[in-house]
């Protein structure tokens, strides 16, 4: 199968996403000499914004199975395309459907998958795409090729850049219509994205806290205090884990959710390395602890020594004023 493979593809259904494959994919592609396509299920207007984003073809699959997200008839769609069109590289947005989805397309296509992959280079010879991934609790990076194709990873968000939308670039749009049987999931009851409807991955400011927070009453503090500079709650994994004060989609860091905002506040948040593998994407990092060894404190932009009891009611304050005089 590998000698006729050919083209990078991209898929996300969360189009900040998918615009950030596709920036790595534009890179891929060009040194692969190859076209980049992105696959745009059942949403018709983002497809000449895929191409504006750096898509040479948009395969468009509009089909009332997938107007909800059903892993199996998603994983149907995409495997008739790739079994059609053969690409050599598959992308896939490491959201919560697509780390869903993505291995079980690759057993249908009988190929690896590297789940949620840090870099993507070609080798030397451009023969392989290696792939890296951290692993052992974020202590290790591992490179992988794999020698079938599609050569198949899932990408988290915040890691590549998406390219400046050209509206004068050209491209196709495609729109096949893949067989797909009807799902054998029936889906129950939705429940909100997070506490506050606010997805952690989609937040520019994220207040988090840890077990500095001694009893699970001073949420309403972080709370109070995320709503006074705009921001989503996130958390570390004990808060969510062990002591279950909020939701598991609300931890950040190695086996939760991996944020890129513009701000990232952590309160009483040690900074070990599992979660410091999650906020690596943070433009900017300021840490509040009492202990001036605290690990978090090596990779924060900036640090607060001090109780944060104290600390939350002074920056709050400070925000409060900034307001007023603006
Ligand atoms: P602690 O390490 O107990 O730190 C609490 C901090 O609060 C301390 O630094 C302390 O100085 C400070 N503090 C105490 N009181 C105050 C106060 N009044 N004011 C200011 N500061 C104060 N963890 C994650 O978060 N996310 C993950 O995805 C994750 N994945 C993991 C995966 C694996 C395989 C393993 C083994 C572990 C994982 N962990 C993860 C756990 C991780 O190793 C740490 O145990 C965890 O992050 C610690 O949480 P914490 O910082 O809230 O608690």
């Amino acid at each position: 199968m590998s000698q006729e493979n050919k083209g990078v593809w991209v898929f996300s259904e969360l189009p900040a996403l998918a615009y950030e494959l596709l920036g790595k994919g534009r890179t891929l592609a060009d040194n692969l000499g190859t076209e980049l396509a992105a696959i745009s299920i059942g949403a018709s207007t983002d497809a000449h914004d895929y191409i504006k984003r750096g898509a040479d073809r948009v395969f468009l699959v509009n089909d009332p199975a997938l107007t909800t997200f059903q892993v199996d008839s998603y994983a149907d769609a995409i495997t008739a395309l790739v079994n059609k069109h053969k690409p050599d590289v598959l992308l896939i947005g490491a959201t919560r459907n697509g780390l869903e989805f993505a291995p079980r397309l690759a057993e249908r296509l009988k190929t690896g998958c590297v789940t949620e992959a840090t870099r993507l280079e070609l080798d030397a010879e451009k023969k392989f795409v290696l792939m890296d991934r951290v692993t052992y609790g974020g202590n290790l990076v591992e490179t992988h090729i794999s020698r079938s194709k599609p050569q198949m990873a899932t990408v988290a968000k915040g890691l590549f850049s998406p390219m400046q939308a050209d509206p004068s670039r050209k491209g196709e749009i495609v729109k096949p219509e893949p067989t797909i049987k009807p799902s054998t999931i029936k889906v129950l009851e939705t429940k909100a994205k997070s506490a506050k409807g606010i997805r952690l991955t989609d937040a520019s400011i994220i207040v988090s806290f840890g077990r500095g927070v001694k009893k699970k009453e001073d949420m309403t503090m972080i709370e109070e205090f995320a709503q006074t500079v705009g921001g989503a709650v996130g958390c570390s994994r004990p808060i969510a884990e062990d002591l279950h004060w909020l939701p598991v989609d609300q931890y950040v860091g190695l086996s939760g959710q991996k944020v890129n905002p513009k701000l990232y506040l952590a309160f009483g948040i040690s900074g070990q390395i599992q979660h410091q593998t999650g906020i690596r994407g943070s433009r900017i990092i300021v840490a509040i602890n009492n202990d001036p060894k605290a690990p978090i404190f090596e990779f924060s932009d900036y640090c607060i020594v001090g109780d944060l009891y104290q600390v939350i009611p002074a920056l709050s304050n400070a925000v409060k004023q900034l307001g007023k005089t603006q």
